[in-house]
């Protein structure tokens, strides 16, 4: 149960810090892998862009606490 919980801390900090997305594919969810659905798009900024996602699997923990899960883009 530990592990889980260390797992589950480690992926709401990726969520906050913000994960990968791709350009072809979009971003996963850094718990279950599932992709994310985008909830806002922010305009680019410099050679970033940050969107605001949200896991839409329902047996995922981030998706059960509705946690926002922020990705950037890079060029
Ligand atoms: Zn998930």
């Amino acid at each position: 149960m530990q592990e889980t919980q260390k797992k589950l801390a480690d992926s709401i900090r990726q969520a906050e810090n913000g994960i990968d997305y791709f350009a072809k594919s979009g971003a996963f969810c850094p718990w279950c892998g599932e992709k994310l659905k985008v909830t806002d798009t922010k305009p680019w900024c410099g050679d970033s862009r940050i969107r605001y996602q949200k896991c839409i699997n329902i047996k995922c923990p981030l998706s059960t606490i509705d946690k926002t899960i922020k990705s950037i883009q890079s060029l």
